[in-house]
C-alpha cells in the first residue's frame, strides 16, 4: 500500500463531499455535537438507509474524544474514540464511513478525509478507526499526533455499499493493505449478524508479513465460523521463515481461490487496494481506452464487483 493511493474512486466522491463539510464548516464557525436521536439499536444487515439518511439513521457532526491508541506496526495506528453518548453507535450501518473534519495546528483550513470505522456496531459508546500515516499526509498526520484526552471532530456516517442480509451466497473480499478496513467492516458486520448466513472468502495481499493488519481478528473469526469465513494472505516481500504465500494477488491465486458460481447473482466480490492493484484486478475504463481486469478474464462481469 505504500507509496500509492489506495480507495482512489472515492477520492472523487470525496471531493464532493469534503466540498459540503467545507459548506457546513463555512457556516457553523464552532461545531455542536448533534442530540442522538436515533436509536441505539444496532443497523447490521439493516441495509442502511441509503443517501436520504432515512428514519433509522442521521448524518451529524460529532466531537470525540480519543480514548487509547495501539500501534499496529510502523505507518499504522488503532484509534479508539468515546462518543459523545455512550447509548450511540452514532448511527453507523453496514456499509459506511466517517469524514474526520479538523484543522491541525500548521493548517490554514480544516482537513476532511475519509475513514472505515472498524469496531463492532453493536457495542455502542465508541468508534475506532485503522488509520495508516503517509509521509507529508496531512490527515493521517494529525490524527497519528492525537493524544488520549484529545478530540476529533468528525462527519457521517456516509454510505457505501448497502448490504443486506443474505443478499450472496458468497461474499469475496480482495484487500489490499489498508483496504482491509472496509473489508473488516463487512466481515465483521456479516459474522455477527446471526441472520446472515453468507459464505465470506478474504484474500488478502500485503507488502510485508507486519502490513498483515487487523490478522489477529480476522484469524479469530476464522476459527470462530470455520464453514463460513476463510481468509488466504498473500505478502509480497515476506520475511525469512513466513507461514505466508509469497506474491501478489495474481490472477492464477484469484482462479483458486475465489467462491462460488462465476456469473450468478449468488456470487459477490468487493475490492478495495491501492490503485494499482485494482486496476490489474477491475481494469480501467476511460473515454479513450478500456483495459479488462483480470476477473472479467475469469469470466466475472462487472456487475458482479464493488469497489470501496
Ligand atoms: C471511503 C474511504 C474510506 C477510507 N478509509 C480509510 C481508512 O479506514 N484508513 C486509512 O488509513 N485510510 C482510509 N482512506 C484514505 C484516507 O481518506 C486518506 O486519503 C489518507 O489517510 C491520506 O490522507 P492524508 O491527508 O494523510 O494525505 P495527504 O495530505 O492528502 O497526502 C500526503 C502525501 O501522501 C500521499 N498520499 C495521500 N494519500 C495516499 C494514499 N492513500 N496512499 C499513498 N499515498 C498517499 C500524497 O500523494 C501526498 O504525497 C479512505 C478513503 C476513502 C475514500
Amino acid at each position: 500500500m505504500s507509496g500509492i493511493r489506495p480507495f482512489p474512486r472515492k477520492t472523487i466522491a470525496a471531493v464532493a463531499v469534503i466540498g459540503v463539510a467545507g459548506m457546513c464548516a463555512a457556516r457553523n464557525t464552532s461545531f455542536h455535537n448533534e442530540a442522538f436521536a436515533e436509536s441505539s439499536k444496532s443497523r447490521w444487515g439493516s441495509g442502511g438507509p441509503g443517501f436520504g439518511f432515512g428514519t433509522n439513521a442521521r448524518m451529524g457532526t460529532y466531537t470525540l474524544r480519543l480514548e487509547s491508541f495501539q500501534q499496529v506496526n510502523d505507518n499504522t495506528k488503532r484509534l479508539r474514540f468515546q462518543l459523545p453518548d455512550p447509548a450511540s453507535n452514532m448511527g453507523l450501518y453496514l456499509t459506511s464511513y466517517i469524514f474526520t473534519f479538523d484543522k491541525p495546528k500548521d493548517a490554514l483550513f480544516n482537513i476532511a478525509k475519509p475513514y472505515t470505522p472498524i469496531n463492532n456496531f453493536d457495542e455502542p459508546g465508541y468508534i475506532e478507526l485503522l488509520v495508516k500515516k503517509y509521509p507529508d499526509g496531512r490527515a493521517s498526520g494529525y490524527l497519528h499526533s492525537l493524544q488520549p484526552g484529545d478530540t476529533l471532530k468528525i462527519r457521517g456516517p456516509f454510505p457505501d455499499y448497502k448490504w443486506k442480509t443474505n443478499e450472496f451466497e458468497y461474499v469475496n473480499l480482495i484487500a489490499g493493505g489498508v483496504g482491509i478496513a472496509p473489508m473488516y467492516q463487512l466481515i465483521q458486520g456479516i459474522l455477527n449478524n446471526p441472520d446472515d448466513k453468507s459464505k465470506i472468502k478474504l484474500i488478502f495481499g500485503a507488502n510485508t508479513d507486519k502490513d498483515l493488519l487487523m490478522k489477529e481478528e480476522l484469524d479469530a473469526f476464522e476459527q470462530q465460523f470455520p464453514d463460513r469465513f476463510k481468509v488466504v494472505y498473500t505478502v509480497s516481500d515476506p520475511v525469512e521463515g513466513s507461514p505466508f504465500r509469497k506474491g501478489r494477488i495474481t490472477k492464477e491465486l484469484l482462479e483458486k481461490e475465489l467462491v462460488g458460481p462465476k456469473d450468478s447473482k449468488t456470487t459477490k466480490i468487493f475490492l478495495c487496494g491501492p490503485p494499482a492493484m485494482e486496476a490489474a484486478i477491475h481494469g480501467r475504463q476511460g473515454w479513450i481506452s478500456l483495459r479488462k481486469g483480470v476477473l472479467e478474464e475469469l469470466g466475472y462481469t462487472r456487475s458482479r464487483i464493488h469497489r470501496f
